[in-house]
């Protein structure tokens, strides 16, 4: 401790170190199976790694385009002209981001003055709230409500006022697996018509939806898009969590004033990855072989976990799986979760970390993105409790 530290008045007092670094900590501390913190435990293809290495030995490592390379926001136009049927300026609608954790950041501090209100649901991702609160704006809470965590656009348009600045949405839904539908949609653009309210569509499992269902991205909804930035992440489509790069979309207005903060905050992103990604995203079964890869393990761990005394909840997208534990324990979930990775071997997220309130609805979530082999393991602690 120095003598002379300033005395700091935090703006963030009552944020912590985040869910996943605590959970991903206490695993390799005590040595459990790690499904907590998403991410996968298998390699990327390495036919990435070729493509980013010959970008590398080709001299392509200087600073790029202060929006990114052009030949990687040509593959996310052409990608989503093919998938949401939108339509993206290159040089003016697409920036490459640092992660989706930079870009929802970088958005919010683009947009969101001091004593601005932000509507978001809870259980909500963890990085929104602070990201609001460091620049001086206001969280206003709607649920989704347990368990079936729908939205309910009526308490919504209960929480717009004249100072609601903006809406962050999550679809597919971290950490609940729901999903938004088209009418999820029409409600959204029902309530937001006429306002300036910005959107905020997180959706950086856009490719992992399940049971034949599409995603429903706000870029292919007109009206939705000329107000939102949407956020994706190549971490979660290619396996490459450890490489934050990820991008945004939004109508020229709107990017302009996210690449005035994102200049001064990450300025670019780096260049070989963002070549090998370019190149890699050419094969498009790439991302849309996704959901069928991760629907299979989804099945494999759901029936690992069949004849255990967990109970399920649906999953619909994402790679999560909540599951209730009454029937095991009556400890509170965080409680329940450093049990459970210290005497049983697997480690959880207690959802109660996604509420300002600490709602605790003794439900746990799982990341499945994992080998068989360890959801295997997994399976067979879990069903010995
Ligand atoms: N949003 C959601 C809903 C997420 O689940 C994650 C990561 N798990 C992020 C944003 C952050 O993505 P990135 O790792 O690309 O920063
Ligand atoms: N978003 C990932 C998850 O939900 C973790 C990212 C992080 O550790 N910040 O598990």
């Amino acid at each position: 401790m120095h003598k002379s530290s300033p005395v700091i008045d935090s703006k963030l007092p009552r944020v912590g170190t985040t869910i996943f670094t605590v959970m991903s900590k206490l695993a390799a501390d005590c040595g459990a199976i790690n499904l907590s913190q998403g991410f996968p435990d298998f390699q990327a293809d390495p036919s990435l790694f070729d493509a980013t290495w010959r970008a590398m030995r080709a001299g392509r490592n200087q600073y790029p385009p202060l929006a990114g390379v052009p030949e990687l926001r040509q593959a996310i136009a052409d990608k989503v002209a093919s998938l949401y049927n939108a339509v993206y300026d290159v040089e003016s609608e697409i920036t490459v981001t640092a992660g989706a954790t930079q870009a929802v950041f970088t958005a919010i501090a683009a947009f969101v003055r001091q004593d601005d209100e932000v509507i978001v649901f809870e259980p909500v991702y963890d990085s929104y709230v602070p990201a609001i609160e460091t620049v001086g704006g206001r969280a206003v809470y709607a649920r989704l409500g347990y368990p079936g965590y729908r939205p309910d656009w009526q308490q919504v348009r209960a929480l717009i006022s004249p100072r609601t600045r903006m809406i962050i949405i999550n679809s597919p839904h971290n950490p609940t697996g729901s999903l938004l539908g088209a009418d999820d949609l029409e409600g959204l653009a029902e309530l937001t018509r006429g306002t300036d309210i910005v959107i905020l569509s997180d959706e950086v499992y856009e490719h992992i939806v399940y049971d034949g269902a599409q995603h429903q991205s706000v870029a292919g909804h007109p009206e939705l898009a000329a107000r939102s930035i949407v956020v994706s992440s190549f971490g979660k489509t290619y396996h490459i969590t450890g490489w934050k790069v990820g991008y945004v979309l939004g109508p020229a207005e709107l990017m302009a004033e996210f690449r005035k903060v994102h200049q001064f905050n990450v300025f670019t992103v780096n260049t070989p990855c963002q070549l090998g990604i370019a190149e890699y995203m050419g094969d498009t079964s790439r991302h849309l072989g996704l959901a069928a890869f991760y629907e299979e393990k989804r099945e494999f761990f759901r029936d690992q976990l069949g004849a255990s005394r967990f109970e399920l909840l649906p999953c619909s997208g994402t790679y999560f799986q909540l599951a209730r534990y009454s029937a095991i324990s009556d400890l509170p979930d965080r409680e329940f979760a450093c049990w459970l990775a210290r005497e049983v071997g697997v480690a959880v997220i207690p959802v109660s970390a996604f509420y300002r309130d600490g709602q605790d609805d003794r439900v746990v979530r799982f990341c499945f993105a994992k080998q068989e082999a360890t959801l295997a393991a997994a399976g067979e602690r879990l069903r010995r409790v």
